[in-house]
């Protein structure tokens, strides 16, 4: 529902774009504080760094506190309607910097090449480890769900597609062909929903969006795995585009971003301008109070 009337301004959280002095002092993910993660399972640096010392570029470590881990499936049992299952996988976090940068729109293209490289490496090693499907995701801002503010994304490995992207794929299957790929090229030809264009991807506001500013990023030409494609990096860099242009518009967000590798891979982007109410919870009526066109018109204009 595109509802413009309700919004006196589509924003209500707001959170500085100014790190507070004290999150910085006890960040454990700024450089020098290596210890203060559990050791990591794979950096970017300089050749012949010692492991857990700084000089890192990016830095993977596993999540403190997973939800998905090496459980033992022991405890796999039906009991009538109930059937339970082990969450298998395995949770690591990407720190995107040493430095005490706050969101992805303030890192450079390079630093963003970077992420990808980290973010294409832990996929090559979950496959080898017997994880197919590997979720990547950045939660910016408290409102979103981010607990430290140092920019980092969250890599869980699974051993099967999540339950969202497996329907994406079926409905692509239902559709008998590439629905992404029919979009992106109706978008293109009407020009009033995109918002950039460059490097072989495009930059969008989805029709019938769930939120104010969503954006969709995907490779013009149909890819499926986008952790082999040259594109994920250029990809998190329009991305990146999309959050500095939102940022002249509406100030400091929080977001939630995420991967989806499956299918025609793409990046969807959920700014957390409104809250979830029981509209949306209750019956999947998802209020949306600035249409798409218009957002994709401010971010043009930013
Ligand atoms: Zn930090
Ligand atoms: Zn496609
Ligand atoms: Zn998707």
């Amino acid at each position: 529902m595109i509802a413009p009337a309700r919004a006196h301004r589509p924003g209500v959280e707001r959170e500085g774009s100014e790190p507070d002095p004290g999150d910085v002092a006890g960040c454990p993910f700024c450089e020098g504080r290596e210890s203060a993660t559990p050791p990591e399972t794979f950096a970017l640096g300089p050749p012949g760094r010692p492991a857990d010392a700084p000089g890192w570029r990016v830095r993977v470590v596993p999540n403190k506190f997973p939800a998905f881990g090496p459980w033992s499936d022991a405890g796999n049992r039906t009991t009538g309607l109930f059937a339970r299952r082990a969450a298998l996988g395995r949770q690591e976090v990407v720190i995107h910097s040493p430095r005490h940068i706050r969101t992805l729109a303030d890192l450079s293209v390079r630093e963003l090449e970077q992420v990808a490289e980290a973010w294409r490496a832990r996929a090559a090693a979950a496959r080898e480890q017997g994880f197919p499907y590997m979720q990547a995701l950045v939660n910016e801002g408290h409102a979103a769900g981010a607990s430290l503010q140092h920019t980092h994304s969250q890599l869980v490995w699974l051993p099967d597609e999540p339950p969202l992207v497996a329907q994406e794929r079926r409905s692509q299957e239902e559709q008998g062909g590439c629905v992404l790929c029919r979009v992106l090229a109706e978008e293109v030809e009407q020009r009033i929903r995109v918002v950039a264009e460059r490097d072989g991807l495009i930059l969008l506001c989805p029709f019938a969006g769930r939120q104010p500013y969503e954006l969709l990023v995907a490779p013009r030409e149909c890819e499926s795995d986008p952790f082999t494609s040259s594109l994920l990096g250029p990809g998190l860099a329009l991305v990146a585009e999309g959050l500095r242009r939102l940022r002249v518009a509406e100030g400091s967000v929080p977001v939630n971003m995420w991967l989806h590798a499956s299918g025609h891979w793409h990046l969807e982007v959920l700014p957390r301008l409104t809250i979830l109410a029981g509209l949306e919870l209750g019956a999947g009526y998802f209020v949306n109070t600035l249409a798409p066109e218009s957002a994709a018109g401010v971010l043009r204009e930013s």
